[in-house]
C-alpha cells in the first residue's frame, strides 16, 4: 500500500483491486502502436486498469476518496469487469474498519467509483457501507445520473447514491467547496460534464514553524485526485483522453487548466485507474512533452 506524507496529512492509496478494460475505449483516437508501448494489452486487446481509492488521514479524520466498483454488480457487468471488490479487505489490512471512515467524496457517479458507497445487508437491503460517513458528490452529476444518456446510462447504478441522497447521508456539491480545511473539490469538465477533483492541501504548520525560526519561507504541498480527467500516467499528454470521455474536446481545455496550476506548483497527480503508478509529479521536459516523475 504506497503511503507518504503531505505536509500534516498522511496519504494512501487503497485499491479495489484490477479489472479489464479495452484498450481502443482506454485511449481513445490515439493508435494503438502509440499507446501499447505505454501499457501493454493482452490478445482480446485488455488492458489492465486499477481503482485506486485515496484515504487521506488528516490527523482528526479519515478521509476517503472514491469507492472503487464495490460488490453489486449484475451479472452481465461481472461478464465485461469481474468484480475485484478488494477495498474494505485491503482497507482492514491496514487495521481500517468501515466505521473509522469519517468522509467519503466521489469525483463522480460511474459505478467504478462509487460502487462501495453502499452495500446489500443480510436481507438484501441497500445500506451505507462506511455507517458513520457523511457523503459527498458532485450535485450535477447526480442530476445527469438520472437521466443518463444512452451512451453511458450503463454506468450508472442508482443503489450507489440514491439511498445515501433520500436519507440526507450525501451532500451534493456545487464545485469549489472546502469540504474540510485543506481538502476541496473543482469541477473538471470533459470526463463527464460535472466531475469534481479533490485537491488537498497542506500548510504542513508543523515543519512551517521549525523553518520560520532558521528563517525559511513556509512549506506547503498539494495533491489533486483528478480522477478520470488524467486516469493514468500514460494518459498524462494533452491529447490522450479516454474514448469514454462525453466531451473530449473540454477534456483537453481542463487538462491545460490543470497542468497550468498543478506543474508550476509540482502538485502531486494522483492516478484513478493506474495499476503500476498510482501517484506521480507531472513535469514538462525540454522539448514541451509531458513526463510522469516517481513520488
Ligand atoms: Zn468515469
Amino acid at each position: 500500500m504506497p503511503s507518504l506524507k503531505l505536509g500534516d496529512f498522511e496519504l494512501s492509496i487503497f485499491s479495489d483491486g484490477t479489472y479489464p478494460l479495452d484498450g481502443g475505449a482506454f485511449f481513445g483516437v490515439i493508435p494503438k502502436i502509440m499507446w501499447s508501448r505505454k501499457m501493454p494489452a493482452d490478445e482480446r486487446n485488455y488492458c489492465t486498469a486499477g481503482l485506486n481509492s485515496l484515504l487521506i488521514r488528516t490527523g482528526k479524520q479519515n478521509v476517503l476518496v472514491e469507492t472503487g466498483m464495490g460488490n453489486k454488480l449484475s451479472e452481465r457487468m461481472v461478464k465485461f469487469y469481474g468484480q475485484p471488490a478488494q477495498l474494505l479487505a485491503n482497507l482492514a489490512g491496514a487495521g481500517i474498519a468501515p466505521e473509522d471512515i469519517d468522509i467519503v467524496i466521489n469525483t463522480h457517479l460511474h459505478f467504478d467509483h462509487c460502487g462501495w458507497n453502499t452495500v446489500r445487508d443480510k436481507d438484501g437491503k441497500i445500506v451505507p457501507t462506511f455507517p458513520r460517513a457523511k457523503y459527498y458528490a458532485p450535485e450535477g452529476e447526480w442530476q445527469y445520473a438520472r437521466k443518463p444518456s444512452e451512451r453511458d446510462s450503463i454506468s450508472y447504478i442508482s443503489d450507489n447514491y440514491d439511498p445515501l441522497v433520500e436519507s440526507g447521508q450525501m451532500t451534493l456539491l456545487k464545485g469549489g467547496e472546502e469540504i474540510v480545511p485543506g481538502i476541496s473539490v473543482k469541477t473538471f469538465p470533459g470526463h463527464t460534464a460535472h466531475m469534481q477533483a479533490v485537491i488537498i492541501h497542506s500548510g504542513g504548520s508543523h515543519i512551517s514553524e521549525k523553518k520560520r525560526d532558521v528563517g525559511h519561507p513556509i512549506e506547503s504541498a498539494t495533491a489533486c485526485y483528478i480522477s478520470d480527467l488524467i486516469p493514468t500516467a500514460a494518459h498524462i499528454d494533452l491529447t490522450w483522453g479516454m474514448g469514454f470521455d462525453l466531451y473530449p474536446l473540454q477534456t483537453i481545455e481542463s487538462k491545460k487548466q490543470y497542468y497550468e496550476k498543478a506543474i508550476a506548483e509540482k502538485w502531486l497527480t494522483v492516478f484513478t485507474h493506474d495499476a503500476k503508478t498510482p501517484w506521480a509529479y507531472v513535469e514538462k521536459d525540454e522539448t514541451g512533452k509531458m513526463a510522469a516523475r516517481e513520488a
